[in-house]
């Protein structure tokens, strides 16, 4: 079932998803260019908690997003770390795990999330 084309990954609803493998694919392609690599065998990724991004659908797209560049069967790692925020009740900043998350200190959810959505290469693994 992992066998489809990037069009089928859109067409099942994965096109955020996909479009951010095309340009982690479109980087890693760059970067071989700039560095000289012919072939990535991992992708470290970090995607921000409030992202709001499937690892699992990321994993799907980038296999598709990967098919026939230097990239293809490149092993995606996917880490996601905390997010921070502002607790308006605390007064001050607080670890919270996902998007619209209670403050962990008292409960309150008038917390404004810093950051925490972005998605960044951290790491890559070439020949
Ligand atoms: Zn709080």
């Amino acid at each position: 079932m992992w066998a489809v084309a990037a069009g089928e990954a859109e067409r099942i609803g994965f096109v955020h998803e996909m479009a951010l493998c095309r340009g982690v694919v479109q980087i890693l392609e760059e970067q071989a260019a700039a560095h000289a690599y012919s072939r990535v065998k991992i992708v470290r990724l970090e995607i921000g908690p409030l992202a709001a991004i499937e690892p699992e659908a990321m994993r799907f797209c980038f296999e598709a997003a990967a098919r026939g560049t230097l990239a293809e069967n490149a092993k995606l790692e996917i880490v996601t770390p905390a997010a921070s925020a502002w607790c308006f009740s605390c007064g001050e900043t607080v670890t919270i795990s996902e998007r619209n998350g209670v403050c962990p200190n008292c409960g309150s959810y008038h917390v404004q999330p810093a950051g925490g959505d972005e998605l960044r290469i951290t790491e890559l693994e070439v020949d």
